[in-house]
């Protein structure tokens, strides 16, 4: 070859080369994009020490090359620089202003009745589509009195202390409403469980709190009198799940105490997401759902080890609805749910120090005591950061039937937990965090 053609190829190879190792991108997806956050993220991958800047700061990169950074938005157009000495690309981020809620007040009406249209219908303590103001859920059929509106929530009426409220939708009006009969009410005590049982002529609406001894179900009964309110106080042991049932009018109110003995139990193992339902994808391009599956098989390997029965909501990668997991747990008696997630950013800025590591939810208290424990040993068995226990109203966990618990594993968007997910005992270290947090809880 001519020295000159040498030096093409050559200077093409250096060329092609440095391409193929420029840093990549797995968020923002788009070039040009337009959002109403407050930030934009910046998550991908740096090769061969390769200096990421994005808007002329340093980005912090961990080993593997995995990068996070936010960016501050302003109102209107954003360029965002993303640059290294092989590659720049530049984005496009229209922040449109986000939409001013209009201050809605509560519409006031005469009385009238409702009934619900479906099972398992939150009755809430405030107007607002929030998880954890959640005071009971109502079956389909329980009569109503609605006696005001506000935004997409009526206004239940239960009793001159008491009312809540519940979406508009759930609600379909009837023309004429009698008061229901109280018919009778029956207490039983088992070993494991105290049962109550307060039957009347027609559904009526309920709600439950937990004190620190007991649960109370109180039943509503306001078109007989505003003071008609029937409450049940029944004891609870310390590790306990309870139960609410309706059927024609009769409510059963079922309070029982967890096995004593480990082979007694039924865990239910849910890896989140699958199939389509990829989850969060991480620095480098990992998609969450795989290793949920992962962390889940290795914590069935493990429970069966101890002589725990365990069900899979998933065992490979396929789709299933919430409803179906929670179907699956209620059809297998379930003890105790544990759904196993990887977290990512939300819309807050992203400090690769702050928000990374383990943290473990619940929504009832039934379940902190075993949320806890998770945390502290998870984290301890995979070295990750403690992140925090925290109640929240993932529909997988609000069954009061169970104890229930969502882990948020390591953060996928994390550049220094995804170091962690990525080495070959991760799922394993976590499986077992969990698994001895099982044991620690049912042995307590
Ligand atoms: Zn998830």
């Amino acid at each position: 070859m001519a020295p000159m053609k040498r030096w093409l190829v050559l200077l093409l190879l250096i060329f092609g080369v440095s391409r193929v190792y420029a840093y990549e991108l797995v968020l923002p997806k788009e070039k040009k994009s337009t959002v109403t956050t407050d930030y934009a993220f910046f998550v991908g991958r740096a090769h061969n020490g390769e200096a990421i800047l994005i808007n002329d700061a340093r980005v912090y990169t961990a080993s593997n090359g995995a990068f996070a950074h936010s960016v501050k938005l302003k109102e209107g157009e954003n360029r965002v620089v993303v640059r290294s000495n092989f590659n720049t690309q530049i984005y496009r981020i229209c922040k449109s202003p986000s939409k001013i809620q209009k201050a809605e007040t509560v519409e006031e009406f005469e009385q009238r009745a409702g009934i619900v249209k479906n099972d398992n219908v939150p009755l809430r303590s405030t107007p607002e589509n929030y998880g954890l103001n959640r005071i009971a859920h109502l079956f389909r059929g329980t009569s109503v009195l609605i006696n005001g509106s506000k935004g997409e929530f009526y206004r239940v009426f239960l009793s001159k202390d008491k009312s809540a409220w519940i979406a508009k939708r759930e609600v379909d009006f009837v023309e004429t409403s009698s008061a229901a009969a109280f018919i009778n009410m029956d207490g039983k005590r088992f070993k494991n469980a105290a049962v109550q049982v307060i039957s009347f002529t027609k559904n009526l609406p309920y709600t439950v709190e937990e004190r620190e001894k007991e649960v109370i179900f109180k039943v509503y009964n306001p078109e007989l009198s505003d003071t008609s309110v029937y409450t049940l106080n029944i004891p609870k042991p310390e590790k306990y799940t309870y139960k609410v049932s309706l059927e024609d009018g009769v409510y059963t109110f079922k309070v029982s105490e967890l096995p004593a003995d480990i082979k007694d139990y039924t865990v239910i193992i849910d890896a989140g997401h699958g199939g389509s339902e990829r989850g969060a994808i991480g620095c480098l391009g990992d998609e969450e759902k795989n290793i949920n599956l992962r962390i889940a098989l290795e914590l069935q390997k493990h429970l069966k080890d101890l002589g725990i029965n365990t069900v899979m909501t998933r065992e490979c990668d396929g789709n299933i609805s919430l409803g179906d997991r929670v179907k699956i747990a209620k059809a297998n008696n379930a003890n105790i749910f544990v759904s196993i997630h990887l977290n990512s950013i939300g819309d807050i800025p992203m400090n690769i120090h702050k928000n990374k590591g383990t943290s473990v939810y619940y929504f009832n208290p039934n379940s902190k005591a075993l949320a806890e424990i998770v945390e502290k040993r998870v984290s301890k068995s995979a070295g990750t950061k403690k992140d925090g226990t925290r109640t929240a109203a993932f529909y997988v966990i609000i069954p009061p039937e169970y104890v229930g618990i969502l882990v948020e594993a390591a953060y996928m968007t994390n550049p220094m937990d995804s170091v962690l997910y990525r080495t070959d005992n991760f799922a394993k270290n976590i499986a077992n965090g969990i698994a001895e947090s099982i044991v620690e809880f049912i042995n307590k």
